[in-house]
């Protein structure tokens, strides 16, 4: 089999990784690759181990995320998603065994299967939060089978369709920049509108760079002009829905914003042409508070 080619890209998580912490994004993007192999190097493949772990709220989203995804592809192939309450017991029904794997510590041998930073590094979690956590999935998921987005979506042809929860990515500067839409569709006048499903804090601020660059996409995948691209933030956890308009001036912003993080990612490359990175190049946050939540703790030298 021809060896993987860690090539370099951009997406938003990436950025705000590198945002973060460098020595964090140096281990997620590159300390870890190759991990999966069986004879790869110890530290490599605890790095890669320790890249899968999710917290709390990570995997509450990633599964309220995975049922929506689930009955909107259904209803794209007109087979009936199921109703809420049989997709409601699904979804626990998972996240039970999702909890026990991790508590087993299945993960450290199958990295893809759920493993949680509390239960690797020993965090004290109340069964009251644990059932608060499975509570708010409850929640997001009651509000989305119950609000009027789904009612709509539901009378929406299906060729109007466009992306639900795919891989994409479009080129800039010849780099490839990484997007997830939750869904979009074609309106009626020849736009395109953009859901984005927000399971976080009723509170939470509005990630605009990220909206505009599902905007950008719009624009460079389906040849839209950006007046005509409505990007919708549905907030799960108060079914507020937030549209947000990324216009000309915005396109040029976010593609300027884009620019210029790749830069700084580059320039702490060993060698750029080939992606290639040395740890040492990659500074530690200079906010402790970060560390409190970051998974590669175990193996980084900030700590030892
Ligand atoms: S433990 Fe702290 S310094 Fe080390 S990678 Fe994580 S966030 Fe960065």
């Amino acid at each position: 089999m021809a060896e993987l080619l860690n090539e370099f890209s951009w997406s938003k998580s990436r950025d705000e990784t590198f945002r973060k912490c460098p020595r964090q994004y140096y281990f997620h993007y590159y300390g870890s690759w190759g991990g999966w192999e069986s004879d790869c190097d110890p530290r490599v493949r605890r790095a890669y181990v320790l890249k899968q772990l999710v917290t709390r709220a990570m995997w509450a989203g990633a599964k309220v995320h995975d049922c929506i995804k689930r009955a909107l592809r259904n209803l794209r192939r007109s087979i009936e998603p199921m109703p809420e309450p049989e997709a409601i017991a699904t979804t626990l029904a998972i996240m039970r065994k999702d909890y026990l794997s991790s508590r087993r510590g299945d993960y450290r041998k199958n990295p893809k299967t759920c493993g949680f930073l509390e239960h690797e590094y020993g965090l004290p979690v109340a069964d009251a939060e644990w059932k608060e956590t499975a509570d708010h999935v409850v929640r997001c998921l009651e509000s989305f089978y119950r609000s009027q987005v789904f009612g709509r979506i539901r009378t929406l042809p299906t060729e109007r369709w466009l992306d639900v929860e795919e891989f994409s990515s479009f080129p800039l500067d010849g780099v490839k920049v990484h997007v997830v839409l939750d869904f979009s569709y074609r309106d009626e006048r020849d736009g395109v509108v953009i859901y984005d499903w927000k399971t976080g804090r009723a509170d939470e601020k509005r990630n605009e760079v990220q909206l505009a660059c599902y905007s950008f996409y719009a624009t460079k995948q389906w040849g839209v002009a950006p007046e005509r691209v409505t990007t919708v933030e549905f907030n799960l956890a108060t079914g507020a829905e937030h549209p947000y308009h990324l216009g000309a001036t915005g396109l040029a912003s976010i593609r300027q914003y884009i620019q210029s993080s790749i830069r700084d990612m580059k320039l702490l490359l060993a060698d750029p042409a080939t992606n290639l990175a040395v740890e040492e190049r990659f500074a530690f946050t200079e906010n402790e508070a970060a560390c409190q939540h970051c998974c590669f703790r175990a193996i980084c030298p900030r700590w030892e």
